[in-house]
């Protein structure tokens, strides 16, 4: 009988280095080749045009419907070029990933082909929206869906098809995608922070978001992923024992890259930098088969982008090496899960980082009141930071090996720490001094400029100060980091509408502008400690501090997801314009039914996992024994028989117990699913799932695990975590 693990790792360990067939010269020379940049637009199209294009992009106005045409004759004509086909619009449906719908670059004209792509294609396009989760919005308002153009982030090729970023809304407007309201949020954090910035420095024009990802990810050989049903169809093993070797010796991270690896790596860089993804640093993680690709930082809207065409590059080009890559948060119990870690900064078209300390005293300041807003706002809205990084998938990750745990906590390390608690004690007079020349001095805020060395680090913090940006911990690698950007984008730009509020008043009644910014910000120190914790996530008794502090503390996915229309949050995205409460009801409505379905397919794979692959044998090996023991019975004499099968008799019975448990476990899984699924609404069946459903699925886990380590390893059909995480 043939075993269908035997005959995938027999595969496997055939499967050598793909060669990678690269070009000789330097990375400038084909960084971007594939993008329609700003350089090389003025190759195709009137600088006047493009002065207007670029004007508005820069400023965030609309295009002007005369513009778009005539840049799109020439996005047509550098696309043919370079031998496009076909152009789709790109979008970010609420599912997670991109959707395209590709069409041609002709038309019938009076029945003659013509070659064609109008403004009004690259403007605005009508893909089949009802296959798009949308939450109700379409059946509340209108059936209908559209693309538009991002004019703020290039068009580029993949293959023969001109990808053109869009945003995906409802004909009523409501957004049906991550990307229309991260550029809003963009928008308003740009808008709040500017102003923000006048108190120090009137010449900032324009504040950016910057973000820099940390795609963390998987590879496993293709042959034993697909003789693994549940990575297949799921993403993640449901069962799988430990392996005896797993990432104890902590050898595998930042060691060297085993050789069919480097080659997917190589062919991956190659592929994004050719789309204009500045991709720098390449390493090992810390589970074995584990690695991270991440890039130089840009603007959050464009790096976003990047990381969901990285995504897909990945998958293609793992592929062509007899890879698959997990790009799940938890593929495997037991060793650390995939995170993207979103590094986040805001700085100014005069090149000043507002999270890095600055040079002077009045920088330094500067720094502090960003610093501190951005404190304010995470601990305002905690619970809802933390409904922007949950998912099904997430959820296994959170609060397990190094991974953050589910409460949001900001880790400032010891010098920022030290800073704000000198400044809560200083009396502002002692702290600013005017000098003649109406120089200011701060005394206390001289702050060294590079303050992490790289002790000062905690992996677990779900989000942490580094330096010059804070770091986003807990956003899963599945995700669109586009979720929790713009969550974070709106809750900062909403402090720093109050903190402006705030100052203005007191300046209005003739304070000094100084005093008045010390001692808001003073007062602002005093009102954020509840978010500041530079210990241990883990401990029980940051636990029960976190509760005591007034922080969310729910681990349950489903109820984290209240917290998008909690009035606070309603209330905070509708100041900000970057959420309506009918697309945050909308949105959460998705989160619902998406981890609804996610977990219903998870315990039906389960089921038919231990039902077809792990009983049948546990079975077999269990006839083997069985008719070991009557040989034994046969040749020897009674009172030997006893201790020559004592051995056998026990594995019997625990198959036995195993086996039994496991079809227990089913029938109880499937008749709590169907109990979940008989509830009216997408939130209570989301609750039975992880309330009733889930826990059982661990049960039966638990049972086929111990199967495993008991079953003959010849009979054992599906690939063993040994196998899945070390070979490569
Ligand atoms: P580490 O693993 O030590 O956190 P990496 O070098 O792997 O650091 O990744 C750091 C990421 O943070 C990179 O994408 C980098 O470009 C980005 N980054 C660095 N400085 C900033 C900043 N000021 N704002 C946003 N992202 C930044
Ligand atoms: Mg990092």
């Amino acid at each position: 009988m043939s075993n269908i693990r035997f005959e995938a790792l027999k595969t496997a360990f055939e499967h050598k280095p793909t060669a990678v067939e690269m070009p000789e010269g330097k990375v400038k020379d084909y960084f971007a080749q594939d993008v329609f940049t700003r350089e090389k637009m003025k190759e195709y199209i009137a600088q006047e045009v493009l002065d207007q294009l670029f004007d508005d992009v820069d400023n965030g106005r609309t295009i002007h419907r005369d513009i778009a045409n005539v840049v799109a004759i020439g996005i047509r004509k550098w696309a043919m070029d370079h031998g496009a086909t076909h152009f789709t619009h790109w979008f970010q449906p609420l599912t997670g990933g991109t959707a395209e719908k590709h069409d041609a670059f002709f038309t019938l004209k009076n029945g003659a082909l013509m070659e064609e792509f109008s403004g009004d294609s690259l403007y605005q396009q009508e893909p089949d929206a009802s296959s798009f989760p949308s939450g109700g919005i379409r059946n509340t308002f209108e059936a209908r869906g559209y693309s538009a153009w991002d004019p703020s982030s290039p068009v580029f090729l993949i293959g023969d098809t001109l990808c053109i970023p869009t945003v995906f809304v409802a004909y009523t407007g409501e957004a049906l995608d991550y990307k229309t309201p991260l550029i809003r949020s963009t928008a308003a954090l740009c808008h709040a922070a500017r102003e923000v910035c006048a108190y120090f420095d009137k010449q900032v024009k324009h504040v950016h978001a910057n973000l820099g990802w940390e795609q963390e990810y998987f590879l496993v050989d293709e042959s034993l992923y697909t003789a693994r049903p549940d990575l297949l169809l799921t993403g993640r093993t449901l069962m799988g024992h430990n392996s005896a070797k797993s990432q104890q010796l902590e050898d595998h991270y930042f060691g060297a890259i085993p050789a069919r690896v480097l080659a997917f790596m190589r062919e991956l860089e190659y592929e994004a930098l050719k789309a204009g993804i500045p991709v720098k640093t390449r390493h090992n993680e810390v589970a074995p088969n584990q690695f991270e690709m991440a890039p130089i930082f840009e603007d959050v809207n464009l790096a976003n982008d990047h990381n969901l065409l990285v995504m897909s590059i990945m998958e293609r080009v793992a592929e062509k090496h007899h890879f698959r890559v997990l790009l799940h948060e938890k593929p495997y119990a037991g060793v650390n899960g995939s995170g993207k870690h979103c590094n986040w900064s805001m700085s100014t078209n005069t090149g000043v980082n507002l999270l890095a300390p600055g040079k002077n005293p009045y920088q330094n300041l500067q720094f502090i009141t960003f610093l501190v807003n951005v404190l304010m706002a995470v601990q305002r809205h905690n619970g809802l930071l933390k409904a922007s990084i949950v998912s099904a998938t997430n959820e296994h990750r959170l609060g397990a090996n190094e991974a953050p745990p589910a409460i949001i906590s900001v880790f400032l390390g010891k010098q920022i720490s030290a800073v704000l608690d000198k400044l809560e004690q200083a009396k502002a007079e002692e702290a600013i001094i005017i000098n003649a020349k109406k120089e200011m001095k701060l005394g206390v805020a001289n702050i060294p400029e590079i303050l992490l060395d790289n002790t000062d680090r905690n992996r677990t913090s779900p989000f942490a100060f580094t330096g010059n940006r804070f770091e986003f911990r807990a956003v899963g690698s599945s995700a669109n980091c586009g979720a929790a950007m713009l969550a974070l984008n709106a809750a900062v730009a909403e402090q720093l509408m109050l903190f402006k509020n705030e100052v203005d008043a007191r300046i209005e009644k003739g304070e000094a502008k100084e005093r008045v910014l010390f001692d808001v910000i003073k007062k602002y120190i005093m009102a954020c400690k509840a978010i500041r914790f530079d210990g241990n996530g883990y401990s029980d008794e940051w636990k029960d501090e976190a509760a005591k502090r007034g922080l969310d503390c729910e681990t349950s996915v489903p109820k984290i997801i209240d917290n998008y229309v909690l009035p606070s949050s309603i209330q905070m995205f509708e100041k900000t314009g970057v959420l309506s409460a009918a697309e945050l009801h909308s949105r959460s409505e998705v989160k619902w039914e998406t981890y609804v379905k996610k977990l219903q397919i998870e315990s039906r794979v389960m089921g038919d996992l231990v039902v077809n692959h792990v009983l049948p044998a546990a079975k077999r090996y269990q006839t083997m024994l069985l008719q070991n023991v009557l040989a034994v019975k046969q040749v020897f004499s009674a009172d030997e028989t006893a201790s020559l099968n004592a051995m056998d008799y026990s594995i019997i019975k625990q198959i036995e117990e195993h086996s039994g448990a496991i079809l227990e476990g089913v029938e109880h899984m499937t008749d709590a699913r169907h109990k979940a699924n008989r509830q009216v609404d997408e939130r209570s069946k989301a609750i039975a799932y992880h309330d009733n459903v889930l826990p059982l699925m661990a049960e039966i886990r638990a049972h086929a695990d111990a199967l495993e380590l008991i079953v003959d390893d010849e009979m054992w059909t599906l690939p063993k975590y040994r196998e899945l995480m070390f070979i490569h």
